[in-house]
């Protein structure tokens, strides 16, 4: 009798070594080699589950750098993974309990196989909007779970939206000289009287001029945007500065409007040379077109804790205080038929503020109307500058 209840058991291991490694189940086996090739298959299991276990772990740590929200439930429904972000909405109020309460019901849809897709607009503050999306896990042509997948989309949705608006923009400003010199050919066309057509000839260079402008700093602009990481080398600002100065010395003494520049020669920033001097001569030609003739404009260059300040002052029209927050953005003018008498193209300072983005620094602005304004550029110093004589100024708008 004992040896038959052996002999049973000694089958019933065998069997159950046979589930775990899949050999077949050998006659005769006795119980001490069932129990060794039990021990080897429950060995080969745990460290099975244990390679499993570390990939669950790798999984799970990747689905935390991914930019959205995972969550994955088994097919009773029951959420088990969730990412951090995903996390974040879990138990939440307001906003990201609308997501989590779409997530689920989409989440149900697709475990009856029905795969779907929402937009959410959340009011916020802040502001925001995300895509939701949940599949059916299928095995097998089997349902077994199902995952959703969170994306904030707003920061992508506003950058569609600015770059809309400046395709808009740019084809508006570029309309108005493209008809003007329409307009101006036709009438050319049709005139004998040589002083007209003069005239008519002197208008149309201005509009081509006009036109030549606008691309010009486009182009600057989409240079600078593009060179996200210019070169960091020490820039003498005397020559970044002399530069800019040079190339604004004809139309200055034009307008007879006199430039001063104090800057030490030891003085360096660490940036790129072309946009730094980009930066300048935009700000030198804002405070040289919007002067008066026979006011003086000044270049002011100082250095304060590891960085360089470059101010340039002038006494002219000066901005209104409710435009100081927005002069900054591409083709914002304070007064577009004013901007227009001077050439101006609305791009001027946003190459500005991009140079100093670009270079890990800010530009600001104070102002008055009528008394002028002052420009002011914080730039990282280069190697030489160890003085500190930063210029006080008033607390200015900052961008
Ligand atoms: P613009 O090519 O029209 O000068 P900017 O981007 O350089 O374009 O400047 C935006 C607007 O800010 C200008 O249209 C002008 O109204 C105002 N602005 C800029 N600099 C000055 C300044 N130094 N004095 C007065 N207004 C200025």
């Amino acid at each position: 009798m004992a040896k038959l209840k052996r002999r049973s058991l000694a089958r019933n291991l065998a069997e159950l070594a046979a589930r775990i490694d899949g050999s077949p189940v050998g006659r005769d086996e006795n119980t001490v080699r069932v129990m060794s090739r039990l021990e080897a298959a429950v060995n080969r299991l745990s460290n099975e589950s244990a390679a499993a276990a570390r990939e669950c772990e790798r999984l799970s740590v990747a689905a935390d750098h991914i930019s959205e929200g995972v969550v994955i439930c088994d097919e009773s429904g029951e959420v088990v993974f969730r990412n951090t972000l995903a996390e974040a909405y879990a138990g939440a109020r307001h906003g990201d309990a609308l997501v989590e309460r779409t997530m689920a019901e989409l989440l149900a849809n697709a475990l009856e196989g029905r795969a779907g897709r929402e937009h959410l607009d959340l009011w916020g503050p802040p502001r925001r909007a995300v895509v939701l999306s949940a599949l059916p896990l299928q095995e097998q042509e089997r349902t077994v779970g199902a995952v959703a997948v969170v994306e904030d989309v707003s920061e992508r949705l506003r950058l569609e939206a600015m770059r809309r608006d400046f395709v808009a923009n740019i084809s508006h400003e570029l309309k108005t000289p493209v008809g003007a010199v329409g307009i101006l050919a036709e009438t050319l066309a049709a005139e004998d009287d040589p002083d007209v057509t003069r005239r008519l000839a002197g208008r149309m260079q201005v509009e081509a001029e006009r036109l030549g402008h606008i691309i010009e700093d486009l182009l600057d602009l989409s240079r600078i945007e593009a060179e996200e990481g210019p070169a960091r080398e020490p820039v003498p600002m005397h020559a970044a500065v002399g530069q800019a100065v040079d190339r604004l010395q004809g139309m200055a003494e034009m307008r007879r409007i006199r430039l001063e520049v104090d800057v030490d020669h030891d003085v360096s920033v660490l940036g790129d040379f072309r946009q730094l001097v980009s930066a300048v001569h935009n700000l030198l030609e804002n405070a040289v077109k919007y002067s008066d003739s026979g006011s003086t404009v000044r270049v002011e260059v100082g250095v304060g804790e590891g960085e360089v300040a470059v101010a340039v002052v002038d006494h002219g029209i000066g901005i209104p205080e409710r435009d100081l927050g927005r002069i900054f953005e591409r083709f914002y003018r304070v007064d577009r038929a004013r901007a227009r008498d001077t050439g101006g193209t609305g791009l001027g300072l946003a190459i500005v503020r991009h140079v100093a983005y670009n270079h890990g620094g800010q530009v600001s602005v104070v102002s008055k109307e009528g008394e002028g304004s002052t420009f002011t550029l914080l730039l990282p110093a280069g190697p030489a500058c160890s003085r500190t004589l930063l210029p006080a100024s008033p607390q200015p708008a900052t961008t």
